[in-house]
């Protein structure tokens, strides 16, 4: 069985990218599954889109944890741990990858000896980097030909503009192209069985009391490494005025723990942290928290 996995952020097309590929899968007489799956669910986020394909039927379900091809929209994605750009990574897996760097570079970084091909953003035409990874997939796995990723890539397309869908095309058959010499490297892998799956290594922990098993907690604590400040794509900006320093429910809800509280007791956003889900804004019960354009706020700091 065929199993890729696509690894971009919300918006690059990913998800259009599997369903490309797993149409001219379809055309090429496989069964097929394309499914995305998303994390934050927005704009910039890290996301993942599997594809299954097998001449016989399809019994697995859900996350491809072998993947034979691995395709990387974005190479900044390899170094968050969230994306899991590298699980279940094997020496039988081939890395499409996104990137201004060389092969030999990623393979010495990732420490891997398996292949390794990258597209250039200029060879992929980055505003349509999903024709472009659904294209060089397709002719890594061997089993496509192009009239079926053309009619694939138009398919997936249907309602879009005629000169859109064209350039789409023309993106999706130059990957296609810049890759043929190692067309057919993506091996087809066995089905992962029940037995693949190891049992959670469980820990027993003693009860404790609430104050010190469920803190309340007014400091980034899960991603302090991560700036998950990055994916934002609006900006919280807390009013001073406005805000009457209740019981800083702003910083309970932060899903990132991105709101502390100084020493004169006022909630500090934490922009390398603060993702913009805008909950703070929702939950403020004194509405002093504004959501502004992110651009906005980085144009009024520079003036
Ligand atoms: S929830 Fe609103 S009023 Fe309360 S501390 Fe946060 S910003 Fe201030
Ligand atoms: S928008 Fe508000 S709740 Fe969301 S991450 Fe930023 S500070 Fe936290």
């Amino acid at each position: 069985m065929f199993t890729i996995r696509f690894h971009g952020r919300g918006g690059q097309g990913m998800k259009t990218a599997s369903h490309m590929l797993g149409n001219a899968f379809f055309m090429a007489g496989f069964e097929v599954q394309d499914a995305p799956r998303y994390g934050a669910e927005r704009r910039g986020a890290p996301m993942t889109a599997y594809v299954r394909a097998d001449k016989q039927d399809i019994y697995a379900r859900g996350i491809i944890r072998k993947p034979g091809l691995v395709v990387v929209a974005d190479d900044s994605l390899v170094p968050v741990a969230a994306a899991g750009v590298m699980s279940g990574f094997t020496a039988e897996t081939v890395l499409l990858i996104v990137s201004r760097e060389g092969s030999e570079t990623w393979r010495q970084r990732l420490n891997i000896s398996s292949p390794v091909k990258v597209l250039t953003p200029l060879t992929s035409k980055l505003p349509l980097v999903s024709a472009a990874c659904a294209g060089a997939a397709a002719s890594l796995c061997g089993k496509i030909e192009v009239e079926q990723l053309i009619e694939a890539v138009k398919q997936a397309l249907t309602g879009y503009d005629d000169k859109l869908i064209e350039i789409n095309v023309d993106a999706a058959v130059r990957a296609f192209e810049v890759v043929k010499q190692d067309r057919g490297i993506v091996k087809q892998l066995p089905e992962s069985s029940a037995s693949d799956y190891a049992r959670p290594d469980w820990i027993e922990l003693p009860l404790e009391t609430a104050d010190r098993s469920a803190p309340v907690i007014h400091a980034a604590q899960t991603s302090v490494k991560v700036r998950t400040g990055l994916w934002r794509t609006r900006r919280p900006v807390i009013d001073e005025q406005r805000c009457n320093q209740c019981w800083w429910i702003c910083s309970s809800s932060c899903p990132d723990s991105a709101i502390n509280i100084d020493a004169q007791n006022r909630p500090v956003i934490d922009y390398e942290h603060c993702k913009g889900c805008m909950i703070c804004v929702a939950q403020c019960p004194a509405h002093a928290i504004e959501s502004i354009p992110e651009a906005q706020a980085q144009q009024e700091e520079k003036t």
